[in-house]
């Protein structure tokens, strides 16, 4: 597949849920290459699942078109396992349901459950797991389907910082190994700072600002410029003279 039919495009996409039309994303254009981890920020209601959701084809955009890739994963806030199930057979699951045969399916699930350190707890029930390791299966199940692409809807929101700490570093190594387009939605500047390559900031439907983060990884907190970038980003998102569109590189991804 080349690089441009690998490429997520939204062209001048309107959503609206309801008539008469009241639009929740508006005029909305952005194109992410193959392989980037792009991080989509802003308040609350602001639009940033419905994004996602017209992303993954969950949803049809009202006008304008979306282009992605054949097979997309997406890891929710709220982990969305099945209780009834074990870790082993809800990633497996996943895995049946886009289609590959029954070998196949073993090895994914060996495989992805072994990525994110979870091969010993195959057997256990999602109540058994911390909050970490339910989304950590919430991560397999997501890769298990290979996808070329990962969408994640603020999947770290309902953990405690030290376990978002080791979440964001297993996410940064799965990207590494695996080269897959990462599509993050946050509404945490620190996070998207870490992460992101690129982080689009929207308001009120609208996507705002691009912005590059040109910090070399491994990145921390601590490393020279991270405060500088931390402005930048403020001060776009809440669209202070400091973040005007002058001081802030348009970046055409
Ligand atoms: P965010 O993820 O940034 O918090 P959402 O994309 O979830 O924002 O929601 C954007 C707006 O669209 C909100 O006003 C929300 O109430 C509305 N909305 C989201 N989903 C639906 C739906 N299925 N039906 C009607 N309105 C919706
Ligand atoms: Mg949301």
């Amino acid at each position: 597949m080349t690089d441009e039919a690998d490429r997520i495009v939204l062209a001048n996409v309107n959503k609206s849920y309801v008539t008469p039309p009241v639009y929740v994303v508006r005029n909305f254009s952005l194109s992410i290459r193959r392989g980037e981890f792009f991080c989509l920020i802003g308040p609350s209601g602001c639009g940033k699942s419905t994004v996602l959701k017209l992303i993954a084809g969950i949803e049809a955009p009202t006008s304008g078109s979306v282009r992605r890739p054949p097979r997309i994963g997406m890891v929710f806030q709220s982990y969305a396992l099945l209780p009834w199930l074990t870790v082993e057979a809800n990633v497996a699951f996943a895995a049946r349901m886009a289609g590959f045969a029954n070998e196949k399916v073993k090895s994914l699930t060996r495989s992805y459950l072994k990525m994110v350190h979870l091969e010993h707890f195959a057997d256990r029930y999602p109540r058994e797991l911390s909050g970490g390791q339910r989304q950590r299966v919430g991560l397999a199940r997501a890769l298990s389907v290979e996808p070329d692409v990962l969408l994640m809807d603020e999947p770290f929101s309902a953990l405690d910082p030290l376990m978002v700490e080791e979440l964001h570093a297993d996410v940064l190594r799965i990207w590494n190994v695996t080269k897959k387009t990462i599509v993050l939605v946050s509404h945490h500047f620190e996070e998207a700072v870490l992460l992101a390559d690129r982080i689009g900031v929207m308001r009120d439907g609208r996507l705002e600002e691009v912005i590059d983060i040109d910090l070399p990884r491994p990145r921390s907190e601590n490393q020279e410029n991270f405060g500088r970038e931390m402005r930048r980003l403020k001060a776009c998102a809440s669209g202070t003279a400091a973040g005007s569109r002058k001081t802030l590189r348009k970046s055409a991804g």
